[in-house]
């Protein structure tokens, strides 16, 4: 089995790599998916989100107001906070994802699509993933992409998002395989289907 990491900034086309990936055999699986799901009540994230930020965060079904708790998080700087309870919950439910997937399927290629897979502070992710896959647009691009796909947004919500990631040329010296969407779709699916066989190679024995 091999474990990739699939990264890129906002608008940088990485999630539809994945489901480009998906499509070619890949299982697939959205970090942000796992994290909500983990936000759910019943779950040990959810009681420790409650217990450290106080009921006030819930909404009238029980449920957590993600508006509140963002607006908590990012507004009064406690993002770390939350992460400190939300990152290694999210980490082990991916690792155990993929073992799930390599005892019944020894080959296969799984996927963690991250936005931020480099920015968070809980667990390096060249130590979790046997390759980091990056997906690079250049940046007026991708705010292009970001506008058009949000409306409503703004060209300073989409900086603003930028800037909290890590810049592109740190996360390219960090990764094993960059894929340049500056192109069409029909660019992007021709490099992602030789990136295709180059995972499949690296997750079958020789
Ligand atoms: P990310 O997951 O990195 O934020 P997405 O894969 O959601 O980015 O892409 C952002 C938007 O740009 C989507 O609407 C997607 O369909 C579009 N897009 C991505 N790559 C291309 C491309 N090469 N040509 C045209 N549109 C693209």
């Amino acid at each position: 089995m091999l474990r990739v990491g699939l990264t890129g900034g906002l608008g940088s086309g990485k999630s539809t790599v994945a489901a480009m990936l998906r499509d070619l055999g890949a299982h697939v699986v959205q970090a942000d998916e796992v994290g909500r799901q983990l936000m759910q009540p019943g779950q040990a994230v959810f009681d420790q989100i409650v217990a450290h930020f106080g009921s006030d965060i819930l909404a009238a079904d029980g449920t957590l107001d993600r508006a509140k708790l963002s607006k908590i998080a990012f507004a009064d700087g406690r993002v770390e906070e939350l992460n400190t309870i939300v990152h290694p919950a999210t980490i082990a439910a991916q690792a155990a994802w993929m073992a799930e997937i390599a005892a019944k399927e020894p080959n296969a290629v799984c996927v963690v699509e991250s936005a931020l897979l480099f920015e968070s502070k809980h667990g390096d992710p060249r130590n979790r993933f046997d390759r980091i896959v990056l997906v690079y647009a250049p940046e007026e691009l991708r705010i292009q992409r970001f506008l058009a796909r949000q409306p409503g947004s703004t060209v300073e919500d989409a900086r603003r998002r930028i800037a909290a990631q890590l810049s592109d040329f740190e996360k390219m010296q960090r990764s094993h395989f960059m894929i340049r969407n500056d192109g069409t779709l029909e660019d992007l699916r021709r490099q992602v289907v030789q990136l295709w066989a180059e995972l499949q190679k690296a997750a079958t024995p020789q």
